[in-house]
């Protein structure tokens, strides 16, 4: 599933991609995925971004937010298998549309982005009154839930106040409305560079120890925004390109393989119901 910086890497490319271009028309093949408050009346409000101008693609947390002319906006969560592809501009209208194509936003120059979800977990919002600076409030009064900050964005304090509770820290790390974008792979590699077992109560974190892991988190996101996030089988940002980072894992998936730090062997446990990476030796409980 994509997390932060996969979904970074995909608003960099739409915004070189689509910002400034006009939406011809909207086709929806699988309107299951559409919602918001317009859910009954989708084709309405979906015909109302005609004519209207990209003005900015943003992320917040793991959603994607393509703000159009007149504060609207269409609001992506990816699922498990979503992602955004462009048509080629050589062949253009008269390509063959991949399989599991579920959307198509039609640019007047003749641009296509495509939305394309085989799970059929991905979810698009068209929103009215949004504010592309500001997403939270117009999100949220549409059913969407409720996003704790960002990560990149963080400060200590607020961190410390987040670790307060008995809560295993990796299930507060998770938990997106408590600290918003991280998912499996992004948690397990920054409690690994920090030394802190998965399994430890986010209170009996010291404050040097909790430090270390905000500065950690904030590391390991942005290397792995730079090297185009992890690709395991789905994810590919708009040109189709596999993110690079996955090469660049210490834990996460790498189980029997020797721990970069120690050479222990990575050890694969349950913690908060998700499969976890750690190296026994730098991650004692
Ligand atoms: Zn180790």
């Amino acid at each position: 599933m994509p997390e932060l910086p996969e979904v970074e890497n995909i608003a960099l490319g739409l915004r070189e991609a689509v910002v400034g271009r006009r939406v011809e028309r909207v086709w929806v093949g699988t309107p299951l995925i559409v919602r918001g408050p317009d859910r009954r009346r989708w084709r309405e409000s979906m015909k109302g971004l005609a004519g209207r101008r990209v003005v900015r693609v943003t992320r917040r947390a793991k959603r994607l937010i393509l703000a159009i002319e007149g504060r609207l906006a269409l609001v992506v969560q990816l699922g498990m298998t979503g992602k955004f592809l462009l048509s080629d501009p050589e062949e253009g209208l008269a390509a063959p549309k991949p399989r599991h194509t579920r959307l198509i936003l039609t640019f007047r120059d003749g641009t296509e982005l495509l939305f394309v979800d085989m799970r059929r977990f991905g979810r698009v919002w068209c929103l009215r009154d949004l504010d592309p600076d500001a997403p939270d409030a117009a999100m949220e009064a549409a059913g969407l839930t409720h996003l704790g900050p960002e990560p990149l964005e963080l400060r200590p304090k607020a961190f410390a106040d987040i670790l307060r509770t008995a809560r295993p820290i990796k299930s507060l790390l998770l938990d997106q409305s408590r600290i918003a974008g991280l998912g499996n792979i992004y948690v397990d590699e920054s409690l690994w560079a920090a030394g802190i077992h998965p399994a430890r109560a986010g209170s009996s974190l010291t404050a040097s120890e909790a430090a270390t892991l905000l500065c950690q988190i904030k590391r390991v996101l942005r290397r792995a925004i730079r090297a185009g996030g992890t690709t395991f089988s789905d994810f590919r940002n708009v040109y189709g390109d596999m993110g690079r980072f996955r090469s660049r894992l210490k834990v996460y998936g790498r189980r029997g393989e020797p721990c970069p730090r120690c050479g222990t062997s990575v050890q694969r446990l349950v913690v908060a119901g998700r499969g976890t990476h750690i190296c026994p030796r730098c991650q004692v409980k």
